[in-house]
């Protein structure tokens, strides 16, 4: 929110040249959330995010994943409407698959959200995003991917560092990376101040790495980061130092859909 940092973007073309900026910067996929443009409240506005839909395609090739978590919704099918932006066909959506504590409130993704979303998503050529918040969570995932709900190769957001998800140390991130199935592709993010350390092992491990507001508001120990493309180009030149080439977007899409394979 704002009184956290003056410069979150709230409208939806706020949201999309925040992306775009990225996008400028090495980013390949921006992950969205929608506000309310007046108090900034997360919104469940399908315009909202067909508007940054395509406010994002008009500028490039970047990649977008809308969330299907994190939205106003308490009342009514709460699985259709959270899966209401898988109909706008972007080319990721988020997808939990577990339940935890988060904060002060309970996540809650109960076992048939996952086998709707999991259906939705292939239904509309959807990839979905897979998002795990504790190794339990990756079992879960692996009794959709048997039952064919996912197609190969699943990707994988280890989530690190959510309160109260596993902690995010080094040890929790490389336990998490074991626990994966085979060929998978995954992505790291860090909440907070285990953001920067949370992606450089990311990095050194193979896999891919999300930053930006949603996890994060400090480019380092007591400086707000100006924008989120900030955090794009400090994970761009983290990963140039550590000799790991940023993909391009259509590398990304080549990633997800399998016809590129990592290390290849
Ligand atoms: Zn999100």
């Amino acid at each position: 929110m704002r009184d956290q940092h003056p410069g979150v973007p709230y409208t939806p073309a706020e949201i999309a040249n925040a992306a775009i900026a990225c996008y400028h910067a090495g980013a390949a996929i921006a992950h969205i959330h929608v506000r309310d443009p007046a108090s900034g409240r997360p919104s469940s506005r399908l315009d909202y995010f067909a508007e940054v839909l395509e406010r994002i395609r008009a500028a490039g090739e970047m990649l977008v994943n809308l969330t299907t978590s994190g939205l106003d919704i308490t009342t009514g099918d709460l699985t259709a409407r959270r899966l209401e932006v898988v109909g706008l066909r972007p080319d990721l959506c988020s997808l939990d698959v577990g339940s935890l504590n988060f904060r002060d409130r309970v996540f809650a993704n109960p076992p048939d959200f996952g086998e709707k979303a999991a259906a939705a998503m292939a239904a509309a050529g959807v990839k979905p995003e897979i998002e795990v918040f504790d190794v339990g969570h990756i079992a879960q995932a692996e009794h959709l991917l048997r039952r064919g709900l996912i197609a190969p190769p699943p990707l994988f957001q280890l989530c690190m560092g959510v309160p109260w998800g596993i902690p995010a140390t080094p040890e929790n991130l490389i336990f998490m990376h074991s626990k994966l199935p085979a060929g998978a592709i995954w992505s790291v993010l860090g909440v907070g101040r285990a953001q920067l350390p949370m992606i450089t092992m990311g990095i050194l491990l193979g896999g891919h790495v999300r930053v930006g507001f949603e996890d994060n508001l400090y480019l380092r120990q007591g400086e707000l980061a100006a924008s989120n493309a900030d955090f794009v180009r400090q994970a761009a030149g983290l990963a140039a130092q550590l000799q790991r080439p940023l993909a391009t977007p259509a590398q990304a899409r080549a990633l997800l859909d399998g016809s590129l394979i990592p290390g290849g």
